[in-house]
């Protein structure tokens, strides 16, 4: 499959699906030999092709396709990355990311098995059966699966939301907010002394937005609304990045705690 066809294919569909397939069907060996042999003469497509790429592994089946038949590869890569830009920011980007799937899968499994509606969450050892045509709540009974539709989910369920399109699932907004809490949790120093220079004396409740768009992720602090006294001061977290090749912003149903930097394992649906 060549790299024209790969990106024709993409800006046709706009679905990570087809990046996910193509990955297994091997067209990182085709952008990597292509990327040797630069001085062909031929029109370049690289650059957009690893844009693509980079674009899409913040999709967990995108990052996990690439895992399973590139990781192995990784340490090669690195040497040849110093030379190439646009390969060493698909490494950057794979290596500040894989580090999250198999924390994800671990977590995702556990949400399977524990009752969406948050009065009830009775845990079984195997998986719900009842699933919400969104794939991203489970029930132990319809009676747990209408209440928490009528009090919460209605709301939220994917499966309601017509500007979707099935491009960034519940389970893709699950990785997403663990992306972004492990990005927070490593950089916890600098974004404190970002928080407390904005905000030193507590008086607001700030926004933490998580750039996923860059090779590496970024993040900014900014003022959300005044609190509350009583209230806890928080950081609500939003993320950025790429669907479809246009950007999208959302809030992650999760929050720090500023005060002793606990972050709630509230989750993202
Ligand atoms: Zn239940
Ligand atoms: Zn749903």
């Amino acid at each position: 499959m060549g790299l024209c066809y790969f990106e024709t294919l993409w800006r046709m569909s706009n679905n990570h699906r087809i990046v996910e397939w193509s990955i297994n069907d091997g067209i990182f060996d085709v952008f990597l030999r292509t990327l040797m042999s630069r001085h062909s003469g031929a029109a370049d497509p690289l650059g957009e092709v690893a844009h693509t790429f980079h674009d899409n592994l913040v999709y967990w089946r995108v990052l996990y396709a690439f895992h399973k038949k590139h990781h192995h590869e990784i340490p090669m890569l690195r040497p040849l990355a110093k030379q190439f830009p646009v390969l060493n920011n698909l490494v950057i980007a794979y290596e500040e990311r894989s580090i999250v799937l198999q924390a994800a899968r671990n977590e995702w499994t556990e949400m399977r098995q524990r009752c969406s509606y948050h009065q009830c969450q009775h845990h079984t050892e195997g998986t719900l059966l009842r699933q919400c045509s969104c794939r991203g709540a489970w029930y132990c009974s319809l009676n747990c699966q209408r209440k928490h539709w009528g009090e919460w989910h209605h709301k939220r369920c994917a499966a309601m939301d017509a500007n979707n399109h099935g491009k960034t699932t519940p389970r893709d907004l699950h990785f997403i907010a663990l992306l972004c809490v492990t990005h927070l949790r490593k950089n916890k120093d600098s974004i404190l002394a970002d928080i407390l220079a904005l905000d030193p004396s507590h008086r607001h409740l700030l926004s933490i937005g998580v750039n996923l768009q860059s090779p590496t992720i970024m993040h900014m602090v900014g003022i959300f609304q005044d609190r509350v006294p009583e209230e806890t001061w928080l950081g609500m977290i939003y993320a950025s990045w790429r669907e479809g090749g246009e950007e999208r912003t959302a809030p992650m149903q999760r929050a720090i705690n500023l005060d002793d930097w606990e972050e709630k394992v509230e989750l993202p649906l």
